[in-house]
């Protein structure tokens, strides 16, 4: 898309990811024209959907001359890893903020997977001890922006709350259009995409893609992860106006195309279910692909309920988008054990 090269951007991701059949899952459930969409292998530090995101945003942050970036998200937030990655790439400081989000996880949690990745790459840690306040996490990290100013830093901050500007999404309004190039290989038309929904970035520069390309009849099936199904929708709608105003491409998303489903969120953000736990499974031991706790094992999850109950046709492609998260497996490992999914 034309608009999209008026952005200052910075290159950081492997660009295309794989699009690959799932020929054993196929089999398994007699459903032809199953693939999946690489995105945990975008490459940077173990990649994930954040590092195409990150480019728009480091691209503004050099842009703007910034010396320091700063971030705020989960314990095991994969947008906060990349970040560090992205910071070291391109010779930031990076200053990154933690919330406890996940009540009453264990020493894996705290130290492993992400968090062992982030001191790693070298950011600087701060702790924000609630998990459910994004205004109040911004806030926090406003105040550390201008502690750093302050000290002749020149910050540049990665808000999570969704009153600014979505530049993440620009990223998959950029997929959308990667994604039909890749199927034209293939002999069949696609009918449904299948990803994660949390900030709604993904899901949301997704549905301005397939609009952009005349191709709005791709049904983008959101899966929730943090929010119910309804608070959901209505950030995936909002975050969509506010990706069509970047662009100035006019409204084209309805209301009625913004479908979300809350049925594998569970107990919340971070918390595995049974279905998520078989999910994992299924993905890994069929196809030898590794999902993540959060968020990609719940929208497996569903990809597959969809399949079993037949509610994405089988005439058409079904593509299940892997965003990433493979990190936050190790930090889930006494849960796993717990749900014997390492002994089946
Ligand atoms: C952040 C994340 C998502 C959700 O993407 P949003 O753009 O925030 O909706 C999905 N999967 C993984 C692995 C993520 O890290």
């Amino acid at each position: 898309m034309q608009q999209l090269s008026q952005f200052p951007r910075v290159s950081l991701a492997h660009r295309p990811t794989p699009l690959e059949r799932l020929p054993n899952l196929s089999r398994e459930l007699a459903r032809a024209h199953l693939f999946v969409k690489r995105d945990d292998c975008t490459g940077l530090a173990m990649g994930g959907n954040k590092v195409r995101q990150l480019e728009f945003y480091f691209g503004e942050a050099l842009a703007a001359d910034a010396t320091v970036v700063l971030i705020t998200g989960a314990v095991q937030s994969n947008f906060v890893r990349c970040t560090a990655a992205a910071a070291a790439k391109t010779g930031l400081r990076c200053v990154i903020q933690l919330e406890d989000r996940v009540k009453g996880m264990g020493f894996e949690y705290h130290e492993s997977g992400n968090v062992l990745l982030d001191h790693v790459l070298g950011a600087e840690l701060h702790t924000y001890p609630e998990g459910e306040d994004e205004a109040g996490a911004d806030r926090s990290l406003d105040d550390l922006a201008n502690s750093l100013r302050d000290e002749g830093q020149r910050p540049y901050v990665v808000h999570l709350a969704g009153n600014h500007p979505p530049l993440g999404a620009l990223a998959y309004v950029e997929a959308a259009e990667e994604i039909l190039t890749q199927m034209s290989a293939h002999d069949v038309d696609l009918g449904s995409v299948i990803v994660a929904s949390g900030s709604a970035q993904t899901h949301a520069g997704l549905l301005v893609g397939f609009h952009a390309q005349e191709r709005a009849d791709v049904a983008v099936h959101g899966v929730c992860v943090r929010r119910d199904a309804s608070a959901q929708a209505e950030r995936v709608l909002k975050c969509a106006r506010a990706t069509e105003k970047l662009l100035g491409c006019g409204r084209r998303v309805r209301d009625q195309d913004v479908l979300v489903t809350d049925k594998y969120l569970g107990p919340g953000y971070g918390r595995l279910t049974p279905e998520t736990q078989d999910a994992i499974r299924t993905a890994a031991r069929l196809e030898g692909l590794l999902l993540d706790p959060v968020y990609t094992g719940k929208a497996f999850a569903h990809f597959l309920g969809s399949i079993r109950e037949n509610a994405l046709g089988d005439q058409s492609a079904a593509i299940f988008l892997h965003t990433g998260g493979t990190p936050a497996l190790f930090a889930y490992r006494g849960l796993v054990d717990d749900a014997q999914i390492a002994r089946g």
